[in-house]
């Protein structure tokens, strides 16, 4: 719970991105702590919860990981409208799913809600030997887009955790 005087916030969370990007893997290291070597495919969507508990507020995250496959694009909207945040992410291994990821950001863009926190997630970070999209391109593009840039690791849980107190302690100040 908050402290006394504290807020309780509720957010709704979507996460958006290339099918195998990692999505699912994270959340589930964020909600459960666990990493699956073979996790299932989503399909549709999946919906999870979880408190965070800051100094100022306590933050109830309604979670919305999507499938990212094209079958369910036309879903979409149903995912990311009334969110307070998203979160894209493409997986560092792969230039397909960075470009994926560019043409999910322009589709929030083009929402033109001023007040979605957007955040672009480069995960596998544990793959840097496959590396196939640079760190700088991915942040410069964040960068000049006007989204966050965090580096993530489903597997070994680098920057998870992280990544939803920042989008928390966000969401907190804006509300
Ligand atoms: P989604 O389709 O975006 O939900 O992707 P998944 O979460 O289903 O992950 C796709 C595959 O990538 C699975 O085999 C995961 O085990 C693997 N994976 C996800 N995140 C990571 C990561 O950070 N590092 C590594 N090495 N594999 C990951
Ligand atoms: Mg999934």
């Amino acid at each position: 719970m908050a402290r006394p005087g504290g807020k309780n916030i509720q957010a709704k969370l979507v996460l958006l991105g290339d099918m195998g990007a990692g999505k699912t893997s994270l959340v589930l290291r964020f909600v459960k702590g666990q990493f699956h070597e073979y996790q299932e495919s989503t399909i549709g969507a999946a919906f999870f919860t979880q408190v965070l508990s800051l100094n100022e507020a306590t933050v109830k995250f309604d979670i919305w990981d999507t499938a990212g496959q094209e079958r369910y694009h036309s879903l979409a909207p149903m995912y990311y409208r009334g969110a307070a945040a998203a979160v894209v992410v493409y997986d560092i291994t792969s230039m397909d799913s960075f470009q994926k990821a560019k043409k999910w950001i322009h589709e929030l863009q083009r929402q033109g809600n001023p007040k979605l926190i957007m955040f672009l997630v480069a995960n596998k970070a544990d793959l840097g030997q496959k590396r196939a999209v640079d760190n700088e391109v991915g942040e410069q593009y964040a960068n000049e887009n006007g989204l966050s840039f965090m580096e993530t690791s489903a597997k070994t849980a680098q920057n998870v955790n992280e990544l939803f107190y920042e989008i928390a302690k966000r969401v907190a100040k804006s509300s």
